[in-house]
């Protein structure tokens, strides 16, 4: 907890596709500036800040398996695509003065950092935000399972997953008009609705360590401060 914040350390869990901005593939150097800028306002409200990056803007393991690769090489190079956006995410802090560390979870030591759990809780410590990229490290998980084991292992508050929209709804409100928007569910009603959140592991890892999840829109300039401090609608899963 901070004056401004009621979270005193949170990991953000922030997609591909968020990097991609309005386009269709890869990164948008606009939307990266605006997420670093967002994360950055964040920092400066005394909140330590963990990222777990995706990779989806740039590649996905198991659609490419769909297409016959095998589905553990597939997923390392998910896990690749993750560590680019991850150093474009550092890269984008470090630019506007905001410390930033990427760390890989497959050892890379001429690229970035390797990721350990005490390198990483060190870097917060120092106020660096830390970029956690190559997911778990493991083919068959995704970016949003390494974000509650992130959020686990670092001693976070919340996971802070932000998406297109902002909050958990009834249905897709893309497609669906009647769809209504929780503001608060428990990690069991996640999972016996299927809503369509986080993955099962991913749930399941924060309901066991208590963690609350909080779901905001990430394309919103300022949303991720505005959802941290009560001011931006959000969706919170906590028990
Ligand atoms: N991936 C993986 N293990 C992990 C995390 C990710 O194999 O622990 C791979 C997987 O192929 C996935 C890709 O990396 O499709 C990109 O991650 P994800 O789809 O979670 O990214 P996002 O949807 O958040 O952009």
């Amino acid at each position: 907890m901070t004056d401004a914040s009621p979270w005193r350390r949170v990991l953000l869990k922030c997609s591909g596709e968020a990097l991609m901005g309005e386009g269709a593939f890869g990164i948008d150097f606009a939307a990266l500036d605006r997420i670093a800028g967002d994360i950055a306002e964040v920092r400066g409200l005394g909140v330590d800040v963990a990222v777990v990056v995706g990779g989806g803007n740039l590649f996905r393991g198991v659609r490419t398996a769909a297409k016959g690769m095998d589905r553990a090489s597939a997923d390392q190079m998910g896990m690749l695509a993750t560590v680019m956006n991850g150093l474009a995410l550092a890269d984008a802090l470090e630019r506007r003065g905001a410390p930033a560390v990427a760390m890989s979870a497959i050892p890379m030591p001429t690229v970035c950092a390797a990721y350990t759990r005490r390198d990483a809780a060190a870097a917060l410590a120092a106020g660096s935000v830390v970029i956690s990229t190559a997911g778990t490290g493991n083919p068959f998980f995704t970016t949003d399972t390494a974000a509650a084991l992130r959020a686990a292992e670092l001693g976070c508050d919340l996971l802070a997953k932000g998406t297109q929209v902002d909050g958990v709804y009834s249905a897709d409100p893309k497609t669906d008009p009647s769809a209504t928007r929780f503001d608060r569910l428990s990690h069991d009603e996640v999972i016996a609705r299927d809503l369509k959140v986080m993955d099962i592991a991913a749930i399941a890892l924060t309901r066991e360590n208590r963690i609350p999840v909080m779901v905001f829109d990430l394309h919103e300039a300022g949303g991720f401060a505005a959802a941290l401090t009560g001011r931006g609608r959000s969706t919170t899963i906590t028990d």
